[in-house]
């Protein structure tokens, strides 16, 4: 099999973590792509699990020397994806998850277009998720209000992706999730399509 994308964004606060874990601990050949980050960890992240977290200098040569596929400032802080172990993983028949924001997902697009699945995952609405950033209590009020601004800016977006999940009910929400990444599986992107037809014409 052939490596594949998929794509997670969506708000901060919106459930993506709790079903990318569902979904990382139900399935095998998933490489899930550790970003690097310059914020600070919330409590019970853990350095090189949930994040990379470097620091602003680290970042920067980072970038000076072309280590990412992509980056981008989000919420005042820097986030990048290591480009390397990406294709590495790509080059192992991995599907490659990603959980990044809607300018990560543009630069993404424009090397990867082809093998790409992507889904926008939200909250019915603003409220819901400032509900939700409040009762999570990681974040201060300003904070929680940039994290607001940012994913009113980055809903517009949402009809650049293949599926949106609106995760009123995380079980509901896990099942549409698992079978999106199912039917990658049989993308015909993701198979060797000159082997399989010497194989079928064989004997
Ligand atoms: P958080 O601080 O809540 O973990 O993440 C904030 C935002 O940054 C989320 O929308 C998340 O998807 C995005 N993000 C995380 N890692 C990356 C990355 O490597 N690149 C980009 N472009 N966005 C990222």
């Amino acid at each position: 099999m052939k490596g594949q994308i998929l794509i997670i964004s969506g708000p901060s606060g919106s459930g993506k973590s709790t079903l990318l874990s569902r979904l990382m601990s139900e399935f095998d050949n998933i490489y899930f792509s550790i970003s690097s980050t310059t914020r600070m960890p919330r409590d019970g992240e853990q350095d090189g699990v949930d994040y990379n977290f470097i620091s602003v200098d680290e970042f920067k040569k980072g970038i000076d020397e072309g280590k990412f596929l992509e980056w981008a400032n989000v919420h005042k802080n820097y986030y990048g994806t290591s480009l390397e172990p990406v294709e590495k993983a790509l080059k192992d028949g991995k599907i490659v998850i990603f959980d990044i924001d809607v300018q990560g997902f543009y630069l993404v697009m424009k090397k990867y277009s082809s093998i790409i699945t992507s889904v926008f995952i939200t909250t019915k609405d603003r409220y819901e998720l400032k509900r939700r950033l409040i009762n999570r209590g990681s974040d201060d009020a300003q904070t929680i209000e940039n994290r607001l601004f940012n994913a009113a800016t980055e809903i517009a977006h949402i009809g650049e992706y293949d599926y949106l999940i609106i995760n009123e009910n995380i079980d509901k929400s896990y099942d549409c999730l698992k079978s999106i990444f199912v039917s990658m599986g049989s993308k015909s992107q993701s198979f060797d399509i000159n082997e399989v037809i010497e194989s079928w014409n064989e004997c």
